[in-house]
């Protein structure tokens, strides 16, 4: 088992094109953050001792001006799989993150009994049904055993669902209006960084047991299609104590009816916020200093909600960020 190396060569030029990334929906750049660091210090295009923005217009341009056509050409066939992926789990209304299927798939198709195999739609339908609801990973690897006939040891298998969990961790959402807004307030802020680490909102409570749904692409509860996610659910009981996960600076505070409900925004200076949302109520103001200790809101479930919970984000220059990465390092 090893990735395949088309795939490698073809998934560097997914960063590099504005319009290729949107036709693999953004899904893509945890997979490429794992798979094709190596490619890209072979490429020259970046120093190893630096962390790499593949986001960023300079990185996408040097790495495609070191592509050639035909990678270009394996980079739009590599896209379109990736999307058949995404699009049968959506016609399937599976709840499987689509980066974690893709990932397998990529490993799944360097294997020896599927290297010739063509991927038709009738392909794409059988490897997506290997993801049912609820089934752990065992019986994922037993599903496409049973209807691929591909083999995995026990390393193989946890190397493939550490790939899974980085691609995952590392994938990015997509900034809305709001963060955009945000970022701009932010900008000329000069409040020096918050030096506390980000903290659970919630006290007396360990947040691990309480998420319900994490940071990245996930089946919409209400429409059942895939849609992206910027921050953590945290489910607690109505009128639960919300606080600050550093201490800050309340930088807004609104009602987002079709959205975050009752939402409070702090700005923890240098760039980072934090937002909560769905709120039964809020409890401080815009310019309100707060602490660790400063109750800020309850819990609730107004906007876009399902049931009682605090949707948490963490913003960093305009950006949501994966809140779950951050919590684990600071507040495991
Ligand atoms: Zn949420």
């Amino acid at each position: 088992m090893a990735v395949p190396v088309v795939v490698v060569k073809a998934a560097v030029a997914v960063v590099t094109n504005p319009k290729l990334l949107k036709i693999v929906g953004g899904i893509i750049l945890g997979i490429i953050i794992v798979i094709i660091a190596p490619i890209a210090i072979l490429l020259g295009v970046m120093n190893t001792g630096q962390s790499i923005d593949w986001n960023s217009p300079e990185m996408r341009q040097q790495v495609v001006d070191n592509m050639t056509p035909e990678q270009k050409a394996q980079l739009q066939a590599f896209a379109d799989t990736m999307q058949a992926i995404e699009d049968e789990i959506t016609a399937q209304g599976l709840a499987v993150n689509p980066i974690k299927a893709q990932v397998i798939f990529l490993c799944v198709m360097d294997t020896d009994p599927m290297k010739d195999r063509t991927t038709d739609a009738a392909f794409y339908t059988d490897f997506v049904s290997c993801f049912p609801d609820g089934a752990d990973d065992d019986t994922v690897f037993a599903n496409l055993t049973a209807k691929f006939g591909v083999t995995f040891t026990a390393e193989e298998k946890a190397k493939i669902l550490q790939m899974c969990q980085s691609a995952v961790a590392s994938q990015t959402v997509a900034p809305t209006a709001l963060h955009d807004q945000i970022g701009t307030m932010l900008a000329g802020d000069t409040t020096p960084v918050s030096a506390e680490p980000f903290a659970s909102p919630f006290h007396g409570l360990d947040w691990k047991t309480c998420v319900t749904s994490t940071y990245g692409t996930r089946k919409d509860p209400f429409t059942g299609e895939t849609a992206s996610h910027a921050g953590l659910d945290l489910a607690a009981p109505e009128g639960t104590p919300i606080y600050p996960s550093k201490p800050g600076k309340v930088l807004l505070v609104g009602y987002d009816e079709g959205g975050y409900g009752n939402y409070v925004v702090i700005n923890h200076g240098g760039g980072q916020a934090t937002l909560y949302g769905h709120c039964s109520e809020i409890l401080v103001a815009e310019g309100d200093n707060v602490t660790v200790d400063t109750v800020i809101a309850k819990v609730g479930s107004t906007g876009r909600s399902t049931g009682n919970h605090c949707h948490f984000e963490i913003i960093i220059d305009g950006k949501p960020v994966n809140p779950k990465k951050y919590l684990e390092a600071t507040a495991p």
